[in-house]
């Protein structure tokens, strides 16, 4: 099969958050599996140019659309670890991707819709006709909408359009007039049924827009997917989303294994093997080189070193998240004897500020570290290094951290929300059987929530030698890499194919005439 992806993150070289690890490893395995994959991306300014290889011009004149205007820009193409990408770098007077920043900017929806439009545009005058087009949130979920209600006028093919939602919080609500930008009436979709935003009807939401073209709907984990369903997790568009029910499904997201690895992790002083382990003995030997790392980042952080365990989270402090729960889980596991290491990136000034109080009042404890950046190898080595992670957040469409947590002989610990509900079990209260529990979950985002699971969790780890290891047995078994998700978006993407060709046929004998900008 022959897909292309259009997104907005790809790990390493543009990564916010779970996105970028996514596209990267989903690719990954599509390609390991004999398909042709490309990636299309922005070329931000802050991309991590030195993990691109061959980066090259790949179309030089490619002109695009910002209503009236036509731009020229170039389309570059790039290697990442076998991955094939391609790069829209416009030349536009306001300087879309030259922000030293993914997200953030005043004028985002414009920047994104005008890299919508121009992948779109590119892969026509190429004449790309892929199977697949697969976009990725809102930032690109105005691609199948200009397909169905634009490109096939110009008598353009695709298969068929999966769209992914990674995240129901950021919908891509604006003036209907960003439409015109992009060569659509805008006014034309300001109805209930098109992509007027339930909530505010003057605007347009473009998440909706592709939830309602697209051909297939995914969520990121088979619980999200009944969670978007309900005013608490549809973020207003819960009922777009039971409307459109036949075609969304939930697939879990996997972690790169290769990336994620501790046997082989370049950024680890003591490298381990956690997959195949089938005594206490061997997880005790294992938990021997967990310890090397933990020395490392004792040192590093100038923690003291005693036998206190380590909690850790790594994550972007952003109220999903439970930052408040994240800073009670701190105080009580240190006033259990515990020392904890924060590794947290925010967008938002306010909250850097609160943590930054947090880092200067906990400086010199020698107990706690907070650190306030974002680091992948920082990252990698807490994985390795710590003894429990802590998740606390209101609500997860998948969460990564709870895996790679497992991958790296981690005991997580984690509110039971979207995602982590469908990979973290309960050590004492799930129903799953014995050996597939491995962890401690708690259900209400409070501080009496984070408690129980807490203490029962530093109470095991201090007392409950035998429990414990079995624990870590059991979690460090699980398979959570690409493999069992790209099959499943495999058979959706022929249930997209099979629908776009129906509704095809359904139209040839109404062609519809649109006015192109
Ligand atoms: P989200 O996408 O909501 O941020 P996920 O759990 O799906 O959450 O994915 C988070 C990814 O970002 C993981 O790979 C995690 O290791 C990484 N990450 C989060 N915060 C940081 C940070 N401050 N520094 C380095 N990596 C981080």
């Amino acid at each position: 099969m022959y897909i292309v992806h259009i997104a907005s993150e790809l790990a390493p070289v543009a990564k916010v958050g779970g996105l970028a690890d996514v596209l990267y490893g989903l690719s990954k395995e599509q390609v390991r599996l004999g398909h042709t994959v490309e990636i299309i991306l922005p070329k931000y300014d802050c991309m991590h140019f030195d993990q691109l290889q061959n980066l090259k011009v790949e179309f030089r004149e490619l002109w695009s659309f910002d209503g009236p205007d036509r731009y020229n820009n170039t389309i570059w193409s790039a290697n990442i670890d076998g991955l094939r990408v391609l790069l829209v770098e416009p030349h536009h007077p306001q300087y879309f991707f030259s922000r030293g920043v993914i997200y953030g900017c005043h004028d985002d929806i414009d920047r994104f819709t005008y890299f919508s439009r121009t992948a779109i545009e590119y892969l026509f005058k190429a004449g790309k006709q892929p199977d697949i087009l697969h976009v990725h949130d809102w930032p690109t979920a105005a691609v199948p909408l200009l397909y169905k209600e634009m490109y096939t006028a110009l008598g353009y093919k695709v298969g068929g359009t999966v769209l992914t939602i990674h995240n129901m919080e950021h919908q891509g609500r604006c003036h209907p007039s960003i439409l015109n930008r992009i060569g659509l009436r805008g006014e034309n979709y300001l109805s209930p049924d098109k992509m007027q935003d339930p909530s505010m009807p003057n605007l347009l939401n473009l998440l909706k827009g592709g939830i309602e073209t697209a051909d297939r709907v995914t969520t990121v984990s088979p619980n999200y997917e009944k969670e978007v369903q309900t005013p608490e997790g549809g973020f207003g568009l819960q009922d777009v989303l039971v409307q459109n029910r036949r075609k969304l499904k939930g697939i879990l997201n996997g972690i790169d294994e290769e990336f994620w690895n501790p046997e082989l992790d370049r950024f680890l002083i003591e490298k381990y093997a956690t997959h195949a382990l089938t005594s206490e003995a061997q997880v005790e030997q294992m938990l021997e080189r967990k310890a090397e790392n933990k020395k490392q980042l004792r040192t590093h952080l100038g923690l003291k070193n005693d036998n206190a365990p380590i909690v850790a989270a790594v994550t972007r402090l952003v109220p999903q998240k439970g930052p408040h729960l994240i800073k009670h889980a701190l105080t009580r596991t240190l006033g259990k004897g515990g020392q904890f290491v924060l590794l947290g990136s925010s967008p938002i000034p306010a909250m850097h500020q609160e943590f930054e109080e947090l880092q200067r009042h906990y400086q010199e404890s020698g107990q706690a570290a907070v650190l306030l950046d974002k680091d992948e190898a920082l990252a990698h080595l807490i994985f390795a290094a710590a003894d429990m992670l802590i998740i606390p957040s209101l609500f997860e469409p998948c969460g990564l951290t709870q895996m790679i947590a497992l991958r790296y002989g981690t005991v997580p610990i984690a509110r039971r929300t979207g995602g982590l509900a469908d990979t973290v079990f309960d050590v004492d209260t799930s129903l799953k059987p014995l050996l597939e529990r491995n962890g401690y979950t708690f259900d209400f985002p409070d501080a009496e929530g984070v408690n129980w699971a807490l203490d029962r969790a530093l109470h095991d780890f201090k007392s409950e030698r035998k429990k414990w290891l079995a624990l870590l047995m059991h979690g460090m078994r699980v398979d959570f890499s690409w493999k069992h998700a790209a099959p499943e978006y495999l058979s959706l993407y022929q249930e997209a194919i099979q629908k776009n060709a129906k509704s095809k046929s359904k139209n040839a004998t109404t062609p519809k005439i649109l006015k192109i900008s």
